[in-house]
């Protein structure tokens, strides 16, 4: 993979004039520029990123690429995309000022851009812990290629890791850790692992597999503190007084909205960037998708700020027409991966937390789904090394058609004969 690509119109000290201007190189940004193009979008376009790579999939990075696995670390579009498409990629490059009456966004090098439309698809990064200790050497968090090399290469050294914060990639970092010989510990505030995504069923599943590869996990427990000796992190006292020896420790405690830009130049916020169904903001001609935005989504009957591939992807696309004038809204099934060890949950539509569930396959044997319901209606699946069931659940929930109960726990029942 290329390392980096700049800019075939080198940006200098320089205004230039852009159609469009995106901020944010990665699912949602790529996704505006593609299909602004594909809807016949002809004005010129400028893709800002402040990663010095060609825009990648995160995904892998807690995954295959801690285990060096092939084909862990790819390009979202190859370069050629770019300059096919007649997209300036500005690689490397950290948009710091918005000014929305100008039209102009400043740039890290001194350079800006003037522009007639722009889309804000800044994401997220990875939310800062807050205690001491926190900044000791041997601290890390993950959200970019970076973090993914430093990680990988302080686990090479490390004896002992202390993951805090028993979400997805808390856990898919503790899979590979532990695949890697590493001593594991994860310790999650809440009562039980992804607390805020999952079932109790599919959370008290996870915490089996963990277990019986070795994880030790403290669930219900705040950290205090991390000591430290040198300045690196020696250990992660917890607030029952439990003392964790460890050499490095990971914060997973969340992601945080990139709305800086917004926020400045007084876009509405709530959580995230407020867009509607076709990714305008309170802004005239400006746009917003991704992790960075909040959106009225359809399944949920509110608005949302979800932080998946899927959502980025898909709501950029839909930015992406609407900047090319022809809107079409978003109203995507939401759906989401996480792969830890041989297990890949996937999750389809947005579930009723605690409603009932009917169980199609088996938990014993490690391949079985959770059908939520609401009434009536089908509104998400759970799913265990069950692929199929989760394909046919984007199916059926996209178009509204619900197996009854009996169907869905019956295994010999073909989900497809619905659609
Ligand atoms: C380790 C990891 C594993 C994940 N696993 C999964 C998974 O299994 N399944 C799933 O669905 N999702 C997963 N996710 C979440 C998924 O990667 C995100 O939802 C997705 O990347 C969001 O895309 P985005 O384009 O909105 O934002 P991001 O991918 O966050 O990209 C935003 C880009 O904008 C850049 N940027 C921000 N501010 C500026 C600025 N001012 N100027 C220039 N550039 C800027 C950022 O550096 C970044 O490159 C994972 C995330 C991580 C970190």
């Amino acid at each position: 993979m290329q390392t980096s690509l700049v800019s075939s119109r080198a940006v200098g000290s320089d205004r230039e004039d852009f159609d469009l201007v995106v901020v944010g190189a990665s699912y949602a940004g790529v996704g505006v520029v593609a299909a602004a193009r594909e809807a016949g979008f002809s004005g010129r376009i400028a893709l800002v990123g402040d990663e010095s790579d060609l825009p990648y999939q995160r995904p892998p990075l807690s995954k295959g690429f801690l285990l060096g696995k092939a084909g862990a670390h790819l390009p979202l579009k190859a370069a050629s995309f770019y300059s096919e498409a007649d997209i300036d990629l500005i690689a490397g490059r950290h948009a710091v000022a918005l000014d929305l009456d100008n039209r102009r966004i400043q740039l890290d090098d001194g350079s800006a851009l003037n522009f007639r439309l722009l889309a804000l698809t800044t994401g997220a990064r990875a939310a800062a812990l807050r205690c001491p200790g926190a900044d000791l050497d041997g601290v890390v968090s993950l959200r970019s290629l970076g973090d993914a090399q430093a990680l990988s290469s302080r686990l090479a050294a490390a004896r002992a890791i202390v993951i805090i914060g028993g979400g997805f990639i808390g856990l898919e970092v503790a899979s590979a850790a532990v695949t890697l010989g590493r001593q594991v510990t994860v310790v999650e505030a809440g009562q039980r692992l992804i607390g805020h995504a999952v079932a109790p069923e599919i959370s008290a599943y996870m915490l089996g597999v963990h277990e019986a590869h070795g994880v030790a996990v403290r669930l219900a427990t705040k950290v205090e503190r991390i000591e430290g000796e040198g300045g690196q992190a020696t250990a992660v006292i917890c607030a029952d007084g439990t003392r964790l020896p460890c050499d490095l420790v990971l914060a997973a405690v969340g992601a945080v909205p990139n709305t800086e830009l917004a926020v400045s130049a007084g876009l509405m916020i709530d959580d995230g960037i407020v867009v509607d169904e076709f990714g305008r903001t309170s802004g005239p001609g400006i746009f917003a998708a991704g992790d960075c935005t909040s959106h009225p989504n359809v399944f949920a009957g509110r608005r949302l700020r979800l932080s998946s591939v899927q959502n980025a992807h898909d709501q950029g696309r839909a930015a992406g027409f609407a900047i090319a004038g022809r809107p079409e809204p978003y109203g995507a099934v939401p759906w989401f991966w996480s792969d830890q060890y041989d297990v890949k949950l996937q999750m389809v539509g947005l579930g009723v937390v605690g409603g009932p569930a009917i169980l199609r396959g088996s938990v014993a044997e490690g391949r079985f789904s959770l059908f939520r319901y609401d009434g009536a209606r089908l509104v998400a699946i759970e799913s265990i090394n069950r692929p199929a069931d989760h394909m046919n659940g984007r199916r059926l929930i996209a178009a509204g058609l619900s197996p009854t109960p009996e169907q869905a726990a019956d295994t010999g029942f073909d989900l497809r004969s619905l659609a």
